[in-house]
C-alpha cells in the first residue's frame, strides 16, 4: 500500500495504527478499509498539498511592523510568480511567502541581499516539517476540557470495587493523546524559536506534563538550559576565536544554528546585529536581566504566545505565559536542574509501582476537593501538587514491607553501577536510570487498603512535631533533626517535608497552620469513612460508593473543620494598640504570650459581656492549678492566677489539655485555653436593624454601620434583643459548645486559633451563630484589646498580660 511503512504502526496483538489520522484496526482487513477510506485519503491528499506548498516557500522576517501582505507580494513578484503570502497574525514579524514554483524559489534565495522598505530583510527557506493531524474538534479546546463532577460520579458509581475506581480516575484525569501531542509541538516550537536567539540552548519539559501524573490542561513547565549558550559565547568572545567567528558569520535567522552544528564548530554569529545575545553576556548577567531577555523573545517571536510576565522574584524565577489557541498556561524558568532531577524521580516512582499513580491521582483529587491543595496561582496555604505527590511516595516508603525503595537505598543501587551519579547545585541527586532493575516488590496490599491506611496513617501524624524525610524513608522528630542537622537552612513550619534532594527545602514550607490542621482533621474523616461498608462495597441500590464519596466537597468555609469542630483565626493586629502599648508588647521577653493573654480576655468579654452567653467549665477537664480568686459570680474561677477582669456572671476559665513540651523553637506550641459556654437567645439575628434602631435614639453612629459598632453599642444590642425575645432563662439553652482557643503553631506565627466543639445536634443553628462569630468575634476582640490599651483601664490591660503568663507558664 502506497506509504504504508510511513502511516501504519503495527501494535501488540496484531493490530495497527495510523499514525496520520489516529485510527487503530484491530486487523489487516480493517486497516486496508481504512487506507481505502475517505479520511485517509482526504488528509494524504492534504498531506501532499501542504508538503508541495512547503517546498515553494520562503520564511522571510525583518520588515517593518505593519507591513502588509500584498507589499511583500509585490516585492516578490520582481522574481517571479507569487502564489500567496500568510502573515504572522499574532506578532506580524514575519510571513510565509509561497511561491509559484522551485524555479522562483531559486531565484529568490539566489539573491544576495533583499531590502523592503529601507529594511534588510532575512529570507531562509521553511523548514521541513512533519504532517501532523489534529482533529479538528479538539484542536486546542483538549487542555481545557474538564470533566464534570456528574460524569465523574457515574463513571465511578460504575466500577466494580474501589481498585477500579482509583484506575478509573487515572483514565478519566490523565492526558488525552491529542494533549500530549499539543505539548509535544509547543515544546518543539519553543526549542526551535530559542535555538535561534541562544544557540545550543535546550527546552525541557518537567513537571506534571511529564513527571506522570498529568491531568487535563496543568500547566507546562519549562526549563530553558543555558549552558551550552554561555560556553559558545564565551569561545565566540576569546580572541582565538576570531576566525570561527569570521566562518559563521551568518544571519542567525538564515541558518538555524541547531545544537549539532554548534558543536560542531560552527558557532553562532554572536556579532550580527540580529542577534539578541549581542547585548547581554550570559556568563554574567544577572537572572532579571536573561528572564527579560526570554520573555522578550517569547512576546515577539513565538506565535501564538501572550500575557508574558518574567517573575523574578519566586523561588524559582520564571516567566509566565499563556499559549493562545490552547488556552495552556506555562512557565519557562532558567535555573531549576534540581526539578528536572526530581521530575525524574516521580517518574521513576510511578515505573518502580503501578499503584503510585492511581493513589496520587485520587488523593490530588481528594486534597483538591477538600481545599487543602493544588494552588493554581503558586504560593498561598495550601500543599502544591508536588508536596502531597511526595507524602504520597513517603507513605509507600513506610508501608510494611516498603512498597517503594527509599532515596537512600536508590543511591546505594547506583554507587554500586546502576545509574549515573549526578551531583546537581551540590546536591547529590544519583538514583537509578531503570526501575525495572529494582529488587522485586514484595508489598501486595490492594489500592482499597492503602487508601484508607493512608488517612489512617496522617490522620494522626504530628506533622509540626516531625520532618518527613524520603531521603531515610522515616520521620525525623525534630530535636533529632536539630541535633543531627545543626545548620540545616530547612525551614521548619506546621508541615514539614523535606525534598528528596535539595535537603535544605521544605516543601510544605508554605502550609499555614490552618492548612495543616484540616489536612490531618479530613484525614481523619476518610480514615473513618474508609471504615464503612459505603467505602468498601458497591452499592446495588445505585447509591454513591468508594471514592464518590469521599470526593464530595467539605464544607467551603475556609474555617471549618468538619464535625469535629469548627475553626477560627484571630488575627495579631498591633496596630489596633496605641503606638507606646505596641512597643511595651513587641519589647515584651515573650509578646506571643501576652497577645494571646490579650486575646483570651477579649474572647471572654465579648461572649459573656456582648454577647451575653453563659460560660462554665467544660465537664471532665482536668483542673491542674489551685484556684486562688473567686470570680465573684456564682462559681469560683478555675485556673488560678486569672485576674481577668470578670465581675460577676458564671465565667469559668480553665487551662485546658496542656500538650508536652517537646524540647523544641517554640515551646508554648499547643498552649489553650477554653470555654464551656451556653447561647439562650438569637443573639446573632437582626443585629444591623436593632444598631439602626439605636443609633435613631441616639446612640453614637457606628463607623460601619453593616458590621459592627462599639463594644458599648453592641452590648446594648445584645440587651434590646434579649428583651424582644424575652427572658428565656430557666429554659434549655438554644446553643452549647466549647471554645478552645490556642496560641498559632509555629515560631512566628502569632494568631490564636479559636476552636469551637458544639454539642450533639444543634445542626444549622449552631452553624449559623459560627458565621456570625467568623465576622463578628475578631472585629470585637481588635476593639477590646485597643480599649484596654488606651490606658483608659490599664488595670485589665496588665491583668490581661498576666492572666496570658498564668495560662501559659
Ligand atoms: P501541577 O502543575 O499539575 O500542579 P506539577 O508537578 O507540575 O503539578 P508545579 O507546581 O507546576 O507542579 O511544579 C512543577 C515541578 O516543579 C514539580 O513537578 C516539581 O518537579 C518542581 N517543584 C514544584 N514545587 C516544588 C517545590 N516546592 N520544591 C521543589 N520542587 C518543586
Ligand atoms: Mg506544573
Amino acid at each position: 500500500w502506497p506509504g504504508m511503512e510511513q502511516d501504519v504502526e503495527s501494535l501488540p496483538r496484531g493490530g495497527f495504527r495510523c499514525r496520520l489520522c489516529h485510527v487503530t484496526a484491530a486487523n489487516k482487513p480493517s486497516l486496508h478499509d481504512h487506507l481505502r477510506g475517505k479520511k485517509h485519503q482526504r488528509l494524504e491528499s492534504l498531506r501532499t498539498k501542504r508538503q508541495l506548498q512547503e517546498l515553494r516557500s520562503v520564511f522571510v522576517s525583518g520588515f517593518h511592523k505593519g507591513t502588509s501582505a500584498p507589499e511583500l507580494s509585490e516585492y516578490f513578484q520582481a522574481f517571479g510568480g507569487v502564489a500567496s503570502v500568510v502573515m504572522d497574525k499574532d506578532k506580524g514579524v514575519y510571513a510565509i511567502v509561497e511561491l509559484q514554483d522551485q524555479e522562483v524559489l531559486e531565484k529568490v534565495l539566489a539573491h544576495p541581499q533583499h531590502c523592503l522598505g529601507g529594511k534588510r530583510l532575512r529570507v531562509k527557506p521553511r523548514e521541513k516539517k512533519e504532517f501532523k493531524y489534529m482533529p479538528p474538534k479538539k484542536q486546542g479546546s483538549a487542555p481545557r476540557e474538564q470533566l464534570s463532577p456528574e460524569k465523574l460520579t457515574q463513571a465511578l458509581c460504575q466500577a466494580d470495587d474501589v481498585d477500579a475506581q482509583m484506575s478509573q480516575v487515572v483514565q478519566l484525569f490523565e492526558f488525552s493523546e491529542s494533549e500530549r501531542q499539543l505539548r509535544h509541538l509547543l515544546v518543539t516550537l519553543f526549542q526551535e524559536v530559542f535555538s535561534e536567539f541562544f544557540p545550543g540552548c535546550a527546552i525541557l519539559p518537567f513537571g506534571s506534563s511529564v513527571n506522570g501524573f498529568d491531568i487535563h490542561g496543568c500547566d507546562l513547565d519549562l526549563f530553558l538550559d543555558l549552558e551550552k549558550t554561555k560556553s559558545f559565547q564565551a569561545s565566540a568572545k576569546a580572541p582565538q576565536e576570531a576566525q570561527v567567528r569570521r566562518a559563521g558569520n551568518r544571519d542567525p535567522w538564515r541558518t538555524k544554528c541547531t545544537p549539532l552544528q554548534a558543536e560542531e564548530g560552527a558557532g553562532p554569529d554572536t556579532d550580527s546585529e540580529d542577534s539578541i545575545l549581542s547585548d547581554i553576556d550570559l556568563a554574567t548577567a544577572t537572572v532579571p536581566e536573561v528572564l527579560e531577555l526570554v520573555a522578550a523573545v517569547l512576546r515577539k517571536c513565538v506565535p501564538g504566545v501572550h500575557s508574558v510576565q518574567a517573575v523574578p522574584s519566586a523561588r524559582r524565577p520564571v516567566v509566565k505565559f499563556c499559549h493562545k489557541d490552547s488556552g495552556l498556561l506555562g512557565d519557562i524558568s532558567i535555573n531549576n536542574r534540581l526539578a528536572l532531577c526530581n521530575t525524574r524521580f516521580l517518574q521513576f516512582c510511578t515505573e518502580a509501582d503501578e499503584r503510585v499513580r492511581p493513589l496520587v491521582y485520587t488523593l490530588r483529587y481528594w486534597a483538591k476537593q477538600q481545599g487543602l491543595a493544588g494552588n493554581p496561582f503558586g504560593g498561598g496555604p495550601l500543599l502544591n501538587n508536588y508536596a502531597l505527590t511526595l507524602l504520597v511516595l513517603f507513605f509507600l516508603q513506610t508501608r510494611c514491607p516498603p512498597a517503594l525503595p527509599t532515596v537512600a537505598q536508590l543511591r546505594e543501587l547506583t554507587a554500586l553501577g546502576d545509574g549515573d551519579q549526578a551531583i546537581v547545585d551540590g546536591w547529590d541527586c544519583s538514583f537509578p536510570q531503570d526501575a525495572s532493575r529494582l529488587e522485586p516488590n514484595t508489598n501486595t496490599e490492594s489500592l482499597c487498603s492503602l487508601l484508607a491506611k493512608f488517612f489512617c496513617v496522617f490522620g494522626d501524624h504530628d506533622f509540626a512535631g516531625c520532618v518527613i524525610s524520603l531521603r531515610e524513608g522515616r520521620a525525623l522528630p525534630l530535636p533529632n533533626f536539630l541535633l543531627s542537622e545543626m545548620d540545616s537552612k530547612l525551614k521548619l513550619g506546621p508541615f514539614n517535608v523535606q525534598d528528596p534532594f535539595e535537603l535544605s527545602h521544605n516543601v510544605a514550607a508554605n502550609v499555614n497552620e490552618k492548612t495543616a490542621l484540616r489536612f490531618q482533621h479530613c484525614c481523619r474523616d476518610g480514615a473513618k469513612y474508609c471504615r464503612s461498608l459505603q467505602y468498601q462495597r458497591k452499592s446495588s441500590k445505585g447509591k454513591a460508593w468508594g471514592l464518590v464519596r469521599l470526593f464530595q466537597p467539605g464544607v467551603p468555609e475556609a474555617g471549618e473543620l468538619g464535625p469535629d469542630g469548627f475553626l477560627l483565626t484571630i488575627p495579631f493586629t498591633p496596630m489596633a494598640l496605641s503606638p507606646g502599648s505596641r512597643w511595651q508588647l513587641c519589647q515584651a521577653r515573650d509578646f506571643r504570650r501576652c497577645w494571646f493573654g490579650k486575646v483570651c480576655s477579649a474572647i471572654t468579654f465579648v461572649l459573656k459581656d456582648v454577647l451575653k452567653c453563659s460560660c462554665t467549665e467544660p465537664a471532665g477537664q482536668p483542673l491542674t492549678q489551685e484556684p486562688t480568686e473567686q470570680g465573684g459570680g456564682e462559681q469560683p474561677i478555675v485556673g488560678s492566677k486569672h485576674p481577668q477582669s470578670d465581675e460577676g456572671g458564671s465565667l469559668v476559665v480553665s487551662p485546658a489539655r496542656k500538650r508536652l513540651r517537646a524540647e523544641g523553637p517554640a515551646p508554648e506550641e499547643g498552649e489553650s485555653m477554653s470555654w464551656s459556654c451556653a447561647v439562650w437567645h438569637r443573639v446573632w439575628m437582626g443585629r444591623r436593624r436593632i444598631r439602626r434602631q439605636l443609633w435613631h435614639l441616639g446612640s453614637p453612629q457606628p463607623d460601619t454601620e453593616q458590621e459592627a459598632g462599639s463594644l458599648e453599642v453592641e452590648e446594648k444590642v445584645s440587651e434590646a434583643i434579649i428583651q424582644q425575645e424575652g427572658d428565656s432563662r430557666g429554659a434549655e439553652p438554644l446553643l452549647r459548645f466549647t471554645a478552645c482557643a490556642q496560641v498559632g503553631g509555629s515560631q512566628e506565627d502569632t494568631r490564636t486559633l479559636l476552636c469551637f466543639t458544639p454539642a450533639p445536634q444543634q445542626g444549622p443553628l449552631f452553624q449559623d451563630f459560627y458565621h456570625f462569630l467568623q465576622g463578628f468575634l475578631p472585629k470585637m476582640v481588635e476593639r477590646y484589646v485597643g480599649r484596654t490599651a488606651e490606658g483608659g483601664s490599664s488595670e485589665s490591660q496588665d491583668s490581661a498580660l498576666r492572666l496570658g503568663d498564668a495560662i501559659l507558664d
